[in-house]
């Protein structure tokens, strides 16, 4: 039936490794994922119901979430043991000033797990917080591969990505004239007026002068 080619692929279903080594309720909200143990798929609307102690969600979403809680729009107070923000090579990195933003909403440590196009996890991010530990053979990617030895214990190959290049602020718009020059048929009667009112100002002026000499007033001192 042609409405069968139609049919989006389907989602690979890969096992979720949670990076802590602790026994946590884990709330899954991107699809891709087989829940393991203690894991469930959750939308955002039933956080409250399922009550997870630990978040795992791509990073646009992480942001918005950690922006209403700053709000006071949302709030989650199971969330106690960590955040898994997922990236993909598309997307820029997890920076610091989205750590510092989803440490001072939620105050739990947060991990990257980068996934590749199948949505497979590539490369993950350990305690040590010091690049991501490669899984599978990376795409052309920007950054640096280390090789030393990772404080974790583990001794795979870890990707640093270099922070997001912040697009560059625009210039600031020139705000208009409050006076605009006046030109054409407009500065001939203005011109006119204005030449008007001083001449009538200056013969006021002078009639009271004349005036007050009349009457023997003297101008003040
Ligand atoms: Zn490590």
């Amino acid at each position: 039936m042609p409405w069968q080619r139609l049919r989006p692929r389907a989602l690979a279903d890969y096992r979720f490794c949670f990076p802590l080594p602790v026994q946590a309720r884990i709330a899954l909200l991107e699809a891709g994922f087989r829940p393991g143990r203690n894991m469930s798929v959750c939308a955002v609307d039933d956080l409250p119901r399922c009550a997870p102690e630990a978040l795992v969600l791509p990073l646009g979403l992480a942001l918005s979430l950690a922006d209403r809680k700053q709000r006071g729009l949302f709030d989650l107070p199971s969330l106690n043991t960590a955040i898994v923000v997922l990236t993909s090579p598309e997307d820029s990195p997890l920076a610091d000033r989205h750590r510092d933003l989803l440490w001072r909403a939620f105050g739990v440590p947060v991990f990257e797990q980068l996934r590749g196009s199948d949505g497979a996890v590539i490369a993950t991010e350990c305690e040590v917080h010091d690049g991501l530990h490669v899984i599978e053979a990376l795409p052309d990617l920007r950054g640096e591969i280390v090789t030393d030895h990772c404080a974790c214990g583990a001794e795979t190959p870890r990707l640093r990505r270099p922070p997001p290049v912040l697009a560059k602020a625009a210039p600031a718009a020139v705000p208009p004239p409050i006076f605009k020059p006046v030109r054409g048929r407009t500065a001939f009667p203005i011109a006119v007026l204005t030449m008007g009112y001083f001449t009538w100002s200056f013969i006021t002026i002078y009639r009271n002068r004349s005036f007050g000499r009349a009457a023997g007033l003297r101008p003040c001192a």
